[in-house]
């Protein structure tokens, strides 16, 4: 496409944004005013002004994002230079980096990636040498605490330089022991990827030379949830070119507890001078009563940029707050009211449909009831199936594979089935990982380790090791994964070896069934990929999955309505949306009125209401099960927000239907089915 028949697709503000490509330039904007459109717009752009794609480098928020963007993408340039962009987020950029350059700073360039239970262990371990006693220490807190210190840039020393308190003191002295541990075991954690990144670039200032020629022009969506560790590999990144465009949305920030910083995207003009500032009022997204009532809910937060959301869409249907007498009635009418929307109007399918909560557990009795509605869902996040002792497991099994180095991968499987290495073997390799400075992996292999053992823990130390060599060899090609991965366990021992963990037969069937389809997941990763891929590839996906707001994983273009937490949506439209459970101490968050992040969760609302483009549900119960107790509840205050002006208020009563003949035929057929199925 022409350069200028690319700029009439965009309204003259976002014109003059996609328009100016050197120098810094900031979009400043409410949402739904397409402020994704102009990054993506614009990078088709520049490719239509000659600049090769090579040089650009968009990011995103989260995998899903840069697939989609990288999708509108191939719809404006040819398919083959759209893939030549980089475009995906922090994260992946960091990792492609540190594969190459990590050397440098004294990794290897097979690391893992350390998810949240490897980084348990490693506390642990790490508290276990500072003698410190952990039982009762909140291990978690510390956790936590690190995360945010990386994520601001603290290496330990400034930790421990900046900890005021005793605990924050000893917080600091774990961290140290802690990234010793991670080090020694050639493994990463996740903010560690930005953490090294920024190492590289500030310790190797020919690193960052080389990088800063390769990428010239960058690109960033979502920068109000920047943190400052993101914020200084860009400003690094960018260096006197400055051709950086960044586009977000001050009220729509909503990961300050992850260490996100406002002032990235407030700031912006100071921190970068000259700084060309676009405003966008126009949604294109929402009817005026949807947008009504996100100005009104965001109007009332204070310390706000003014900005009044506006669309030619028409007022379309009021949005309406639904009041149901539990959670399970709740759930029902979600799902007739799916139907029913469905039938009444036959452009709709159920990809059109959203249903968005403020945690995770909440999605149990709406997956329950649509299931017996028979009503196709996804459900987006909330990895329960790769939490799953058993793929973690198999998961610990394949890192090892690529990083010897990992010990706490080593302990998580050499008793996983029993292969005859008692804790006695456990507890030497410990003492001989202190005192050599050896990987546990490589003590394991050597002979002289193995003399101390019993003859049966001898033999069985000798062939895990042989296993493990001998498959090492076979992954060095690219490639068969799933073929490959299923031979390697079963000869590792651990495919069989489930009936020995999970005594119950059913227990361990059911297990087995579960690898299984990990095995289908690695399947179906291999037929996305253009080219075989390398198991440090495929391991690479899946700790990049679990992070990113684990938005992903979800099976290809099936139609199906989409479930999934408020955070995980943002960026995303729906024609309808349903916002479940607006209770006090739900949404708000009970967690977030002891931490006055109100405004957060008002944010969070907003964001909520405005992913809908034409009808807008919010849901109360008056009684809900949690943590199975029942209780009645308060509706949240933020409904009280959205006068009667704004908001009908009704019930499922009013808005269903009785059902025709047609659907009660259909329904007692489904009934059948079920009856028949549960036989
Ligand atoms: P959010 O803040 O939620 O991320 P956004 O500002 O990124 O929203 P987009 O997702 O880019 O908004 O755009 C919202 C919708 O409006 C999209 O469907 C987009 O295609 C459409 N849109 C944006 N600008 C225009 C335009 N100038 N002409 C036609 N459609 C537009
Ligand atoms: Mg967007």
């Amino acid at each position: 496409m022409e350069k200028d028949e690319i700029l009439k697709q965009l309204n003259p503000e976002q014109a003059s944004a996609a328009g100016t490509v050197n120098g810094p330039v900031l979009v400043l904007a409410g949402a739904g005013t397409g402020k994704t459109r102009v990054i993506t717009f614009r990078i088709a752009y520049m490719l239509a002004c000659g600049i090769p794609p090579q040089m650009i480098l968009g990011m995103t928020f989260t995998n899903k994002a840069a697939r989609e963007m990288r999708e509108r993408l191939a719809q404006l340039v040819q398919p083959q230079i759209a893939r030549k962009v980089t475009l995906g987020t922090f994260h992946s950029f960091c990792i492609k980096i540190l594969r190459r350059d990590i050397a440098k700073l004294g990794y290897l360039p097979s690391f893992t990636i350390a998810d949240e239970s490897d980084q348990q262990g490693v506390l642990k371990q790490a508290a276990g040498q500072l003698g410190c006693n952990y039982e009762g220490f909140p291990l978690g807190e510390v956790q936590s605490m690190i995360g945010r210190w990386k994520n601001k840039l603290f290496f330990p020393e400034d930790a421990r330089r900046h900890a005021d308190t005793t605990f924050e003191a000893t917080a600091a002295q774990l961290y140290e022991e802690y990234q010793t541990l991670l080090e020694m075991q050639n493994s990463l954690d996740f903010d560690d990827m930005l953490l090294l990144v920024y190492r590289l670039f500030t310790e190797h200032p020919d690193v960052l030379e080389r990088y800063r020629e390769t990428y010239q022009y960058l690109l960033i969506d979502e920068y109000q949830d920047t943190n400052a560790a993101q914020f200084t590999i860009v400003k690094l990144l960018t260096g006197d070119r400055c051709n950086l465009c960044v586009v977000g949305d001050d009220d729509q920030s909503i990961y300050s507890w992850r260490g996100a910083d406002i002032s990235n995207i407030l700031g912006f003009p100071d921190h970068f001078p000259g700084a060309k500032v676009v405003k966008l009022e126009q949604n294109y997204r929402s009817t005026t009563s949807i947008l009504n009532a996100a100005n009104v809910v965001i109007g009332s937060n204070a310390n706000r940029h003014e900005k009044q959301l506006w669309s030619n869409l028409g007022d379309g249907e009021p949005v309406k707050i639904v009041t149901t007498e539990n959670g399970e009635s709740e759930a029902e009418f979600i799902g007739s009211m799916i139907t029913q929307m469905k039938n009444d109007k036959p452009e709709l399918r159920y990809q059109d449909f959203a249903i968005l909560y403020r945690s995770n557990h909440l999605s149990r009795q709406l997956e329950q009831t649509l299931r017996r509605q028979q009503i196709p869902y996804r459900l987006v996040g909330g990895q329960e199936f790769f939490k799953r002792r058993e793929i973690k497991d198999a998961v610990a099994y394949l890192k090892l594979l690529v990083n010897p180095c990992d010990d706490q991968s080593l302990l998580r499987i050499l008793g996983t089935p029993p292969r005859g290495l008692a804790q006695k073997a456990v507890d030497s390799l410990k003492t001989g990982r202190r005192a050599k400075h050896k990987p546990m992996f490589e003590l394991l292999a050597e002979e002289e380790f193995q003399k101390e053992l019993t003859p049966k823990a001898a033999a069985a130390a000798r062939e895990f090791a042989e296993v493990y060599a001998k498959y090492k060899e076979r992954f060095a090609e690219p490639g068969a994964l799933a073929w490959k991965i299923t031979e390697f366990l079963k000869e590792i021992g651990y495919l069989d070896g489930l009936q020995r963990i999970y005594k119950d037969l059913k227990d361990a069937m059911k297990r087995r069934e579960n690898v299984d389809e990990f095995i289908t997941a690695i399947t179906q990763y291999e037929e996305r990929q253009a080219e075989p891929p390398t198991l440090e590839a495929y391991l690479e996906n899946l700790a990049l999955l679990e992070e990113s707001d684990k938005v992903e994983e979800e099976t290809g273009t099936v139609d199906a309505v989409t479930l999934m937490t408020v955070h995980a949506s943002k960026g995303l439209e729906f024609p309808v949306v349903f916002v479940v459970a607006m209770e006090r101490n739900i949404f708000p968050h009970e967690r977030a009125l002891e931490e006055g992040s109100v405004e957060e969760e008002l944010r969070l609302f907003y964001v909520a209401i405005t992913r809908a483009r034409k009808y807008l549900y919010l849901l109360r119960a008056k009684e809900r099960m949690q943590r199975g107790i029942t209780r009645a509840t308060l509706p949240s205050p933020f409904l009280h927000l959205l006068t009667d002006e704004v908001a009908e208020r009704t019930t499922p009563e009013e808005l269903l239907r009785p059902a025709s003949e047609d659907e009660v035929r259909q329904a007692f057929a489904n009934i059948f089915k079920i009856l028949k199925s549960d036989q």
